[in-house]
């Protein structure tokens, strides 16, 4: 497409830019997403903070991603998962056997509740940006037409 002959329009400018970034930004996070896909060294080292939880959202779903598909890692995960809560029930001997049975149950819940809140998260924050999107459709529009009723633009019909 050649957009020369609307270099003139300072509004078609603002308008096809931001669209271009908006686009190109979803573009470029897929792409960027894949190249930088979890090591295993990296999401041992973040087993700790899951089970804590206090992962950020986008090393959470990257490490979720990486753990689902790495067996070693997700074995990493539910050892140091057991010891965790293992010690938290220390107490209770009655129900230790029963504990580290629904221990492998717990986390593969776990892991989908968790799976689910990064996808929530996600959703939100495209509706967030479809919501800025729309929000800065109305503020052009209403320059565009403040713009035509100063006499700053003329519409030929
Ligand atoms: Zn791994």
């Amino acid at each position: 497409m050649d957009f020369s002959q609307q270099s003139n329009c300072f509004y078609c400018i603002i308008f096809f830019q931001m669209m271009l970034s908006f686009f190109g930004g979803f573009g470029y996070n897929r792409v960027h997403k894949e190249e930088t896909a979890m090591d295993c060294r990296t999401a041992e080292s973040l087993v700790n903070a899951y089970i804590n939880r206090t992962l950020p959202l986008d090393q959470l779903e990257e490490f979720i991603d990486h753990v689902r598909s790495c067996s070693s890692c997700y074995e990493e995960l539910e050892t140091y998962y057991i010891v965790h809560f293992a010690i938290q029930h220390l107490e209770d001997e009655n129900e230790e056997n029963n504990v580290t049975l629904d221990m492998y149950k717990m986390l593969k819940q776990d892991l989908h509740n968790r799976e689910l809140y990064v996808h929530r998260k996600k959703i939100q924050k495209v509706l967030r940006l479809l919501l800025l999107v729309f929000f800065l459709l109305v503020v052009m529009g209403l320059l565009i037409f403040t713009a035509v009723q100063l006499g700053h633009i003329k519409i030929l019909v």
